[in-house]
């Protein structure tokens, strides 16, 4: 997608700010890339429509092509619909004792699978007691295929009785969890080849007997517009909480779980890697969007996408500076921009203009360490004190070195520097953009 969206524009003239006309060639491209990754057309719709809202009328920074802003823009507008507001995608609510969790959808999809590889995760990671049931009266090969991963992890299963059906065995299950103290137990229910009234049923009285706290969707990753329609059947008729995505080590590119994230709003906790017991992961966004995107190197982006905001947050200065603005607050951007950037004496070097200044800052001595604790004096002050240098009054100096752990004569050098480094600001504000683009470095 990146060399595509390269080619549209280079015939498009570079300009300060994304087009409605670039904005619209480049998403056709974007939505052939989502169409192509098997995601569904409503929502790739959907999809780029909010992208071209967010992104006509972007500047596009110096740092990359008007190309590389709209992926950027895709990009993070693709992980944050696949996030959602969800900040820890691989938590589960095991918040009863025992917590039931239900397994549903298709047969194939990785159900039986996915509950070993979750209880084996349960098990070591958090330290859960966990018990799995098969409730797949369907096939009794199934209840057999649970029970051999059980006894390969290590966890205990349900033991089989003949004649029961799915329900019996749920019921049998949550008594069996209480009476001898699970923490968990895991439901793995039976699947169809296709969505039927009588699957529905039973996986809603399994429901209703398990009261689960929840229930997780398995969904080929494979399949793309059918996983869409799987999920919101699922969703309507039983009430899922979470996704998870199997054969995710395969070659598809991921485009149902842009699909389902959108259609059920439901996040993705968990991805399948694998056929083995240990092939589970928890989602990761960035992961998954690239691959939709259809894009390799996604490394390459992100370290993009962080130039971009670097760039950025440089303008920002810059303008401040311009304004005659530098307060504490940008003192500790420079003081951290001087350790990345090896010290004072790197920043020195490129920086013309600063020689009148090289005798005193020498004189501070300004190596890792000392930028470390006047970064910590920094941090010592309040937000008002950091925007406002002026409040330092003599009460406030010693509260803030005594904060950090230091004298007063420290905080007074740095106020000093502080004050030097302003009026230096000031000064190259006055040259002007281009020439204080050229002596930062940016
Ligand atoms: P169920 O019918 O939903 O219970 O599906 P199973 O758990 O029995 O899985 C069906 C097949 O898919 C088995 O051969 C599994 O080994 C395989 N499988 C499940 N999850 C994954 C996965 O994440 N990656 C790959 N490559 N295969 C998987
Ligand atoms: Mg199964």
């Amino acid at each position: 997608l990146s060399e595509r969206l390269g080619g549209v524009f280079d015939r498009l003239t570079k300009q300060g700010a994304l087009s409605e006309d670039d904005v619209k060639t480049a998403l056709r491209e974007v939505r052939v890339a989502l169409l192509e990754a098997d995601v569904s057309l409503p929502v790739a719709r959907d999809f780029t429509k909010a992208v071209q809202k967010k992104a006509t009328g972007a500047a596009v920074t110096k740092s990359v092509t008007p190309g590389q802003q709209v992926v950027k823009i895709v990009h993070d507008e693709l992980v944050q619909v696949l996030a959602g507001d969800d900040p820890n995608p691989g938590a589960l609510k095991i918040d009863t004792i025992p917590a039931p969790i239900l397994m549903v959808g298709l047969q194939g999809s990785g159900k039986t699978t996915t509950t070993a590889k979750l209880a084996k995760r349960l098990t070591e990671k958090n330290g859960k007691r966990v018990l799995m049931a098969s409730l797949d009266t369907n096939r009794p090969a199934a209840m057999e295929q649970l029970a051999i991963l059980g006894n390969q992890i290590g966890v205990d299963t349900l033991p089989i009785v003949k004649g029961e059906s799915a329900v019996q065995i749920a019921k049998r299950a949550k008594q069996q969890a209480t009476l001898a103290g699970y923490d968990v137990y895991l439901l793995d229910t039976a699947g169809r080849l296709s969505i039927d009234e009588e699957l529905m049923t039973q996986v809603e009285q399994v429901r209703d007997v398990a009261n689960p706290r929840e229930t997780l969707l398995v969904v080929d990753g494979l399949t793309g517009q059918d996983a869409v329609h799987t999920a919101e059947n699922f969703d309507q008729r039983i009430g899922i909480s979470g996704v998870v995505l199997t054969r995710m080590d395969g070659d598809g590119r991921g485009g149902a779980a842009l699909s389902m994230r959108a259609v059920t709003g439901k996040p993705i906790k968990f991805v399948g890697l694998g056929e083995k017991v240990d092939a589970l992961e928890e989602f990761h966004p960035s992961r998954v969007a690239g691959r939709i995107l259809g894009m390799g190197d996604i490394v390459s982006l992100v370290e993009k996408a962080q130039e971009t905001l670097e760039a950025e947050q440089a303008e920002r200065m810059m303008k401040r500076f311009q304004k005659g603005q530098f307060n504490m607050n940008d003192l500790k951007n420079q003081l951290e921009q001087m350790m990345k950037m090896g010290g004072m004496e790197g920043v020195m070097g490129m920086m013309p203009g600063m020689g009148k200044y090289k005798k005193q800052v020498d004189a501070a001595g300004l190596d890792d360490k000392v930028l470390k604790r006047q970064i910590a004096l920094i941090q010592s002050m309040t937000k008002k004190e950091r925007a406002n240098p002026q409040l330092l009054q003599a009460s406030r100096k010693k509260r803030i070195a005594a904060g950090a752990g230091m004298e007063v004569s420290e905080l007074n050098k740095l106020l000093k520097m502080h004050r030097q480094m302003a009026d230096m600001m000031k000064k190259m504000g006055k040259m002007g953009k281009k020439g204080m683009l050229k002596n930062l470095g940016g």
